[in-house]
């Protein structure tokens, strides 16, 4: 199999899944964009275009780079045929904020910068940073734009295969810098959160990438099969998979009473409840774009006795300034809610309200969220020789 160059999404889908490497570089099947994915193309579209603008400007942007950047996004959401209406709003609001905090001091090194290049060990590696700014003269950052709602901690940057391979790319095209800061900017809950590489890392992941290349390269796509796991519900290649199909066909979900299942069986349970979960969900995602391309075309579906109709919840907004020259003052605060983000912001201007604010912080929880881990054997052989410690004492 000829792969032209390894990126980080071609390494992932490696270490999860062979035959998604052979799906995607060797029968160049196409992935299938949904919603999400369409508007993180215009949303970066939009930033790409909007950065460029203000570069040539050199200036804090006024109304018209707001509309300007704002028609980029609507002309690429079209485009990509993102048929949602409230992406379109999302998509409005994250470029309005990104605008909003935009700092025309920063130094940009280059934006959307295209690498195809090889490592010193004869890698070729592929991808695209979203844009690159010089902190100082031994620095860079390396930025990358997300649009999903919820942000790596800093502990899962530490081994995110794109920050690595950024801070791998940049240290062999931009030398002069001897630290890279490899940030990933999360535009719609404004919040941004960084990390780096040590030089032994960099050299472990140069030693991974050559592992990962010559592997990639062996692979006989007559013989590599499908490896089922909990991302198969969101595989682009799923329709085309005969492991999948298998796996689909052989789901046969019994409810046995949950009051008579031992631990090791409600387990069990628990995994495939959630395998099922995911299949059916991703089912329902396939089944509400097709339900949208048709109703796009003006065709309804329906049958003798039912038909598929929407209906769309509307949200409405409005602007601080708008509402203030309108409510009573002295009304104002029983209508305004802080805005958490924002103050975040603010407090880095003011950090002298940092401790005030915080005696008056109400923290709340969300309802807690299960997940199953597998125990390693010598962490539950420690669990053991504690319980047995304790129940000698
Ligand atoms: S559906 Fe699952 S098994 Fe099939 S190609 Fe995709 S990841 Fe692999």
């Amino acid at each position: 199999m000829e792969i032209r160059g390894l990126s980080a999404t071609g390494i992932r889908d490696f270490l999860q899944c062979k035959l998604k490497v052979v799906f995607r570089y060797d029968r160049e099947i196409p992935s299938i964009k949904n919603d999400h994915a369409r508007i993180g193309i215009a949303v970066h579209e939009a930033l790409e275009q909007f950065t460029r603008r203000m570069l040539a400007k050199k200036s804090f942007p006024d109304s018209s780079d707001y509309e300007f950047a704002i028609t980029q996004f609507m002309n690429c959401a079209t485009e990509e045929g993102l048929g949602d209406m409230g992406f379109y709003a999302d998509g409005k609001q994250m470029i309005t904020e990104f605008i909003d905090r935009y700092d025309p001091s920063e130094e940009i090194v280059d934006v959307e910068h295209f690498f195809k290049i090889e490592t010193p060990d004869g890698v070729p590696i592929v991808g695209a940073m979203d844009k690159v700014r010089k902190l100082n003269d031994d620095t860079i950052e390396i930025v990358d734009y997300k649009t999903s709602r919820n942000a790596m901690t800093a502990w899962q940057l530490k081994d995110d295969i794109q920050l690595s391979m950024y801070d791998l790319a940049a240290s062999i095209i931009w030398p002069e810098y001897s630290n890279r800061v490899l940030t990933l900017d999360y535009v719609r809950i404004n919040k941004t959160v960084s990390s780096y590489r040590t030089s032994e890392q960099r050299e472990t992941f140069r030693e991974f990438l050559v592992s990962v290349w010559h592997q990639m390269n062996k692979l006989d796509e007559n013989e590599v099969r499908g490896r089922i796991n909990n991302l198969c519900g969101w595989c682009d290649y799923k329709t085309y998979c005969p492991a999948y199909a298998e796996f689909v066909k052989s789901q046969d979900l019994k409810l046995t009473p949950l009051a008579e299942m031992d631990n090791d069986e409600f387990l069990e349970h628990w995994v495939q409840v959630s395998d099922m979960k995911n299949t059916l969900e991703s089912r329902q995602r396939e089944m509400k774009m097709i339900a949208s391309e048709k109703a796009v075309q003006g065709e309804s579906i329906s049958s003798k006795d039912k038909e598929l109709y929407t209906t769309q919840a509307a949200r409405t907004n409005y602007d601080v300034d708008d509402v203030a020259g309108i409510i009573p003052e002295g009304d104002l605060l029983d209508v305004l809610a802080v805005n958490k983000s924002k103050l975040d912001r603010y407090l880095k201007e003011r950090p002298d309200l940092r401790d005030s604010l915080s005696r008056v912080a109400k923290v709340s929880y969300n309802a807690p969220v299960y997940r199953v881990k597998e125990i390693k054997n010598n962490e539950k052989d420690a669990n053991d020789r504690s319980d047995s410690d304790t129940n000698a004492a």
